[in-house]
């Protein structure tokens, strides 16, 4: 199996111990490319300096965490982005999180997520979308602004919302918390496989509750997948990592 890992943040604390055995690992059961995103400036730094010695392997998306309610901090990352003029694949991820932010806060949280679909269109990247508990609103203003070069990941949102976004373009990133997640499984039967991709969202949101998690861990969703929808673990391997090479362009 050849596997890409499209959403991860292999930057993250919990991998300082053993983040080269974490990556070996990965290799072993096929994951030949991960990508990493970014959720503030210090982050995007670290993680610059941190993988540019795995040209090929690890690949970067630039975002900013949807919490972050900061328009000087948003200015940051995308000079970041427009000077260091780094080699990214995408702005991400970004969104909105209605889980966290509640009343009028939302509305700037809206503000924001446009600055970075702008942003987006500007830079001619994809876009990879944060929508806890907002996966109605997020869509409805992508549709809105035309802009549907988008991976929604993790989408927790109903179901006819994605099969609307799935018709316009949008791809949908699963994780392998999908093993236990009755709306991740009615996802996955309810849009086409030439929507989906294969994330990890490492170090969380692995198959068990409570335990980090690890691009390794993509055969689990595989395998689920593979279940649903009826179609060999070759087929869904195949099918992903092509959706993701061709979004992403590696
Ligand atoms: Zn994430």
């Amino acid at each position: 199996m050849e596997l890409i890992d499209v959403h991860s943040h292999l930057q993250d604390k919990e991998f300082d111990k053993d983040r080269e055995d974490v990556l070996e690992n990965a290799k072993k059961v096929g994951v030949k490319k991960i990508i990493t995103s970014t959720l503030d400036l210090k982050d995007a730094q670290i993680s610059m300096e941190m993988f540019s010695a795995y040209k090929g392997f690890i690949y970067m998306t630039v975002g900013c965490n949807p919490c972050i309610m900061d328009e000087k901090e948003i200015e940051k990352i995308q000079s970041f982005v427009r000077e260091k003029k780094i080699d990214i694949v995408g702005i991400g991820e970004i969104g909105l999180d209605y889980y966290w932010v509640e009343g009028e806060q939302r509305e700037k949280q809206k503000e924001f997520f446009k600055l970075w679909i702008n942003f987006a269109k500007e830079m001619n990247l994809p876009l990879i979308v944060h929508s806890r508990s907002a996966g109605k609103y997020a869509i409805e203003m992508l549709l809105e602004e035309k802009y549907c070069n988008v991976l929604m990941h993790s989408y927790d949102g109903k179901v006819g919302w994605a099969i609307e976004a799935a018709k316009q373009g949008f791809y949908f990133s699963i994780p392998p918390s999908i093993v236990n997640s009755s709306q991740k499984q009615k996802l996955v039967k309810s849009i086409d496989i030439s929507r989906i991709m294969l994330e990890s969202d490492a170090p969380v949101l692995g198959p068990e509750k409570d335990k980090r998690n690890e691009p390794q861990n993509l055969v689990f969703t595989v395998r689920k997948i593979s279940e649903i929808k009826s179609l060999s673990e070759d087929t869904v391997s195949e099918m992903t990592t092509r959706n993701a090479s061709e979004f992403f362009k590696i």
